[in-house]
């Protein structure tokens, strides 16, 4: 089911949107990373003047191309697939003007009034403003078979797949918040939900563990570790579990299930900056309340490197228009 975005060729250098300065070039707006955020920051600053250069990223797309249909995003009554939303949006975003580079971040230097920006190790550009819009990535156990699996039943977005499993049987992997809140989730559709928690406890909120033990259909597997994903080739048929027994026994297992969730926990892409701006213990940069501003004057974040709470789409997008709209003013005002 799930494609991994092909990866595309390096585009030309001479791009439209840059002024030289000096030895380095010169850009209004430069957005860092191409979800739904950096899009949809990128289509509002276009449309503002602003001319934004997108630096796409190791993942062109962001997350949503690691999945295939995509139901929950408004305006999509037969729903769509990730790879082709993310399509769409960077042609919406060319439209008005978008420049949108082949590149990586690689370090950052946001002490001076310009903040610079170096893209694969080598490249200078100066931005006026920036746009972080760089993501999170699902962490995954690391197992071969989970990888041969992905989008053929391995998945780290029940919100996003889950649907696929109606009236299946899937197992959650984790036991914080996310687990308990997509083993719930996933328990409202599916026939039956194992939860694998490695420990002899869930780390979620006691609120949230009170809903997963309410659920007749989860069955919580404490202390089981994941072996292996199995299935045809194709399509994920079961798991092959470690039950631990004591201080040093332990027990192999198999539960045949459809779908193998992964909520382990999620890493915000935010490693470059964090010399400049204010993250939070885990990572997340922390914005501004009710606004898109970082703790840098002209940088600004939005999507999934700054929210660990709702991972939508729809509210990355959503993040993406205030964070343009932010910069808009902040250069109105410098101006
Ligand atoms: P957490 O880091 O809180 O939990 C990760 C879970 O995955 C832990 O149970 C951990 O086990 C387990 N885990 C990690 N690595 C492995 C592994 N290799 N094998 C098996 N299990 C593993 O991440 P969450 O995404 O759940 O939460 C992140 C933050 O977001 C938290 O602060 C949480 O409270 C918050 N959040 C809030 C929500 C809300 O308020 N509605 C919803 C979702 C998240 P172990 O305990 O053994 O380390």
């Amino acid at each position: 089911m799930a494609l991994f975005k092909k990866m595309e060729t390096p585009q030309s250098s001479a791009d439209k949107n840059v002024q030289p300065s000096g030895d380095a070039e010169h850009v209004k707006c430069l957005i860092i990373g191409s979800g739904p955020a950096g899009y949809t920051a990128a289509i509002y600053a276009a449309r503002a003047n602003l001319k934004p250069v997108v630096i796409q990223g190791m993942q062109a797309g962001g997350q949503l191309t690691t999945t295939t249909e995509v139901d929950n995003f408004p305006g999509y009554p037969d729903g769509t697939d990730g790879t082709a939303m993310m399509e769409d949006l960077k042609k919406q975003a060319e439209r008005f003007g978008t420049e949108v580079r082949w590149g990586s971040v690689t370090a950052v230097d946001f002490s001076g009034k310009v903040h610079k920006v170096i893209v694969d190790g080598e490249k200078v550009i100066e931005a006026d403003s920036v746009i972080i819009s760089t993501g999170a990535t699902a962490k995954y156990l690391g197992l071969e078979s989970e990888e041969k699996y992905k989008g053929g039943g391995v998945s780290a977005c029940a919100t996003c797949d889950g649907f696929f499993y109606r009236g299946k049987d899937v197992a959650v992997v984790g036991g914080g918040d996310t687990a308990a809140e997509e083993a719930t989730y996933l328990a409202n559709l599916c026939k039956k939900v194992y939860l694998i928690i490695r420990k002899d406890y869930l780390r979620a909120s006691k609120a949230m563990q009170k809903r997963v033990f309410e659920k007749e259909n989860i069955e919580v597997l404490f202390e089981h570790n994941t072996k292996e994903v199995i299935g045809d080739g194709n399509v994920v048929e079961g798991v092959k579990l470690i039950k631990r027994k004591g201080q040093a026994d332990e027990e192999e297992v198999e539960i045949k299930v459809d779908g193998f969730f992964l909520a382990i926990g999620h890493t915000p892409n935010s490693d470059v900056f964090k010399p400049y701006v204010e993250t939070d213990e885990t990572g997340y940069i922390i914005t501004k309340p009710d606004s898109a501003k970082t703790n840098v004057p002209g940088v600004f974040a939005c999507g999934d490197v700054q929210d660990h709470i709702y991972r939508q789409a729809v509210t990355a997008a959503g993040s993406g228009c205030m964070a343009a709209l932010d910069a808009e003013r902040y250069l109105a005002e410098k101006e």
